[in-house]
């Protein structure tokens, strides 16, 4: 996968085998736009992001019912980086309770294009996503309407979220079988509790269909920034309306554990000069099937310590990786899952 340096500190990483190069670090919308926070606040942290050297930001039809997408376009607008020199992104599956605006059909795959489009105010989306398998929409419809999209310049490249290896090579196949745009990066949940499909269900798929990877959750929802280990903090996004299954997770059997793993991550990132959300980014930046790791961020200041984490990449000798991986424990089986 190629790596290219940026003189601002940013790395860029090529999509997979796309000619597409991502910042090694994004920033998505989930959760805070369009609900944890107000729209001045979103601004600034588009802001802060872009002038840290991002040039991707992810987004969902699902975030908010619409109403992340509605905040990032207004304030997108408003900021006027110039369309070159960003990425956007929607997701489609979740448009609401209806039939018709759920799934991955032909019908709401164009009609959560278009209606993507609106929200966030540009002519086309860098990436587009299926958010998750539909297993009652046959998989060449899909690719076809995605494949329609990409050639009526509505989308630039399309891709998965959360989809089995096996689902994904089938997509491959049918876009093989009928002349179409096959999808060329998934979006996986990836960080140092989550590992098992980046590292090696996911792993037939990097060489020859060249797959590349915009990973989800680096900081495990925030509890890889360590700041759970004395409780709930507050001003969290556990307290949050609609977030009680997170809360759940945090408070669930297998926490005393993570603490323990997340804990003994702290003391190793303060003996190396950083503090433990950039340790935790950085270990995923580490992996090189990473093409970019998407960040969540509810203030500035979160998102200015986090944008650091470039500069710590060499600090993370083989040495440091073997440590983290004793600590933390979490290597997945290496025999492939599927
Ligand atoms: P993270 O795991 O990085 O969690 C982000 C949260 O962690 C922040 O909102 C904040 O929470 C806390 N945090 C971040 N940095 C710091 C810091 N330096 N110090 C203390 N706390 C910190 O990522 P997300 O879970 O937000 O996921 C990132 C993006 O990935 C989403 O916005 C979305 O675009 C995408 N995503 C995609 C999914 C999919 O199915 N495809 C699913 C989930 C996410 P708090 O506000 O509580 O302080």
């Amino acid at each position: 996968m190629g790596l290219s340096r940026h003189a601002g500190g940013m790395e860029y990483r090529r999509l997979g085998k796309t000619g597409l190069k991502v910042s090694a670090l994004s920033y998505g919308a989930w959760v805070t736009f369009g609900k944890q926070i107000d729209d001045i606040t979103a601004k600034a942290l588009l802001k802060t992001a872009y002038e840290g050297g991002v040039n991707f930001f992810d987004n969902a039809e699902a975030y908010a019912a619409g109403k992340a997408e509605e905040v990032m376009g207004k304030a997108l607008a408003e900021l006027g980086f110039p369309r070159e020199t960003y990425c956007v992104s929607s997701k489609v599956f979740w448009g609401g309770t209806l039939p018709t605006v759920r799934g991955l059909s032909r019908k709401h795959v164009t009609e959560a294009c278009h209606a993507a489009l609106k929200r966030l105010r540009v002519d086309y989306l860098d990436l587009y996503f299926c958010h998750r398998p539909d297993p009652e929409t046959p998989v060449a419809e899909t690719v076809a309407a995605m494949t329609d999209l990409i050639r009526q310049g509505k989308v630039l490249y399309w891709g998965t979220s959360e989809w089995s290896a096996r689902d994904i090579a089938l997509a491959h196949a049918a876009a093989r079988e009928h002349n179409l745009y096959a999808p060329v990066m998934e979006q996986p949940q990836y960080n140092l509790f989550h590992r098992a499909r980046v590292e090696v269900e996911y792993a037939p798929l990097y060489e020859g269909p060249g797959l590349g990877t915009t990973v989800w959750s680096p900081l495990a929802s925030g509890l890889l920034s360590g700041k759970y280990l004395e409780g709930d903090p507050g001003d969290t996004r556990i307290s949050l309306e609609g977030m009680e299954w997170l809360r759940e997770r945090f408070e669930g059997p297998d926490f005393d554990r993570k603490c323990k793993v997340v804990a003994a991550l702290a003391q190793l990132a303060g003996e190396l000069g950083i503090t433990l959300p950039r340790l935790a980014l950085a270990w995923c930046l580490k992996n090189p099937r990473v093409s970019t790791a998407i960040m969540g961020a509810s203030k500035v200041p979160q998102l200015e310590e986090n944008l650091k984490t470039l500069d710590d990449l060499p600090l993370l000798t083989p040495e440091v990786m073997t440590q983290i991986e004793t600590l933390a424990a979490t290597r997945p089986d290496p025999e492939p899952t599927f």
